[in-house]
């Protein structure tokens, strides 16, 4: 923060003296351009797998990483949606954070389940309250923040929201939501955000729908970083400087109808609930049941191997919270844990171990206060928020499991 301060104004300083020396006076508006301290844009493309950046497709996002920086990413436990996102902005893993999944039952709240399509669960902070996310951390700090979109946003997590927020909507255009971001940027100094998210839905929903193959799927790509390529023009047209950081929550994996393992086939309803399908299956045992189900589910099965949630490999860093199932199967790569009958099911799906290729995410920084050019090794998403606390000039909350080293190549030396 101290750096960006004394570029601010350094850059205004210099406009003075060059103005003084040419014996004229500067127009007022010359100096609010060079005045605007940059602002930290974060940005998540859901379901970017790293790969789909090479298709010819994305010119713009390319363009961004040849002026920074890029590397390959790694989520957190599991590689769906909300846990990572939750993850980028805490820089904690799902297990500490308390978003251990896009599906939650929580044995303080029994009666009800977390979802994505439940507002009344997923806007209620006590799902969310386990964590700080950085727009908290920024507000209480006095740095004012706008979330056009990320999961957890909505909710007043420790009481407070971004000052700028939306509610959810996928029917918001890719356009309004670059257009918002732009007019923030347009408002008076006092009331402009300096820490900005932005996110876009596409690429996963289609990915999902037709696959990571599809020629839809690298569409959406396209569609997306025309976006992008608009938000880089407004900014410069708006003489905005601005530091952005543009990842991916998870990748996604080819998935088929012929590739499905029936856990509803082994978990009758009077022994225990499925909580989650998909690559990641989550069970409880009813009462009583428990060594039914770990009968069922312990032995060794074809693209499928399950644990106790206390026994799962501790890489994944998962199974302490008391959200987490009881019972934890993850199906190999290219097939999928399935409850009930389906005519046919997604042709792409994420939620597998992170190890995995197809899981990978996507880093790109790119801005005046990023090194170009800096050679990163894959690291874990949990690193990316010590970063965003650097760019946006705030103390990290104590305690994360990110590693602010990490990412500190990417910060260009102050000057
Ligand atoms: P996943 O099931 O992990 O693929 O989740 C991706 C879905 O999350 C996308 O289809 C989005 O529409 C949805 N999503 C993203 N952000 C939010 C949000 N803030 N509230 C509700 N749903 C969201
Ligand atoms: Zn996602
Ligand atoms: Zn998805």
């Amino acid at each position: 923060m101290m750096q960006n301060h004394l570029r601010t104004l350094f850059a205004a300083l210099s406009v003075l003296i060059l103005s003084a020396c040419a014996g004229t006076q500067p127009p007022a508006t010359t100096i609010a351009a060079e005045a605007r301290a940059p602002v930290t844009i974060l940005i998540s493309i859901d379901g970017l797998r790293p790969d789909y950046l090479d298709r010819g497709v994305s010119p713009n996002i390319n363009a961004l990483a040849a002026s920074g920086v890029k590397a390959l990413m790694r989520p957190s436990f599991p590689s769906l949606t909300f846990p990572n996102h939750h993850s980028v902005v805490t820089g904690l893993r799902p297990d500490r954070h308390g978003i251990v999944d896009n599906t939650m039952v929580d044995p303080r709240r029994p009666e009800v389940r977390f979802t994505l399509g439940d507002a009344r669960q997923s806007l209620d902070p006590f799902w969310w309250d386990e964590a700080e996310p950085i727009w908290v951390t920024a507000e209480k700090a006095g740095v004012r923040t706008g979330t056009m979109f990320w999961p957890g946003s909505e909710v007043a997590i420790h009481g407070t929201r971004p000052q700028d927020w939306l509610r959810y909507d996928k029917a918001v255009s890719g356009t309004q939501r670059i257009n918002t971001v732009l007019d923030w940027m347009r408002r008076p100094p006092a009331i402009r955000p300096r820490f900005v998210t932005l996110y876009f839905d596409t690429v996963d929903t289609v990915g999902h729908e037709l696959g990571p193959d599809a020629p839809e799927t690298t569409t959406a790509l396209a569609e997306v970083d025309r976006l992008i390529g608009d938000l880089v023009a407004g900014l410069n047209a708006i003489g905005q400087p601005a530091n952005v950081v543009l990842v991916s929550d998870h990748g996604m994996g080819a998935t088929a109808d012929d590739r499905v393992i029936r856990i509803d086939r082994m978990i009758a309803p009077d022994v225990g609930t499925v909580v989650t399908e998909g690559p990641l299956s989550g069970v409880n045992a009813l009462p009583g049941k428990d060594s039914d189900v770990a009968a069922a589910l312990l032995a060794p099965h074809d693209h499928m191997q399950c644990w106790r949630k206390g026994a799962f490999p501790a890489r994944f860093a998962y199974g302490k919270n008391p959200r987490v199932p009881e019972f934890l199967c993850l199906a190999a790569r290219g097939w999928a844990i399935q409850a009930r009958d389906r005519e046919s099911i997604l042709k792409g799906m994420h939620g597998y171990d992170p190890a995995e290729p197809d899981m990978a995410a996507v880093f790109i920084a790119a801005g005046p206060d990023i090194a170009s050019g800096a050679a990163l090794p894959v690291f874990d998403n949990v690193d990316v928020y010590p970063l965003l606390t650097r760019l946006v000039g705030i103390a990290p909350v104590p305690a994360i499991d990110g590693r602010a080293e990490t990412l500190a190549p990417v910060l260009r030396p102050a000057n």
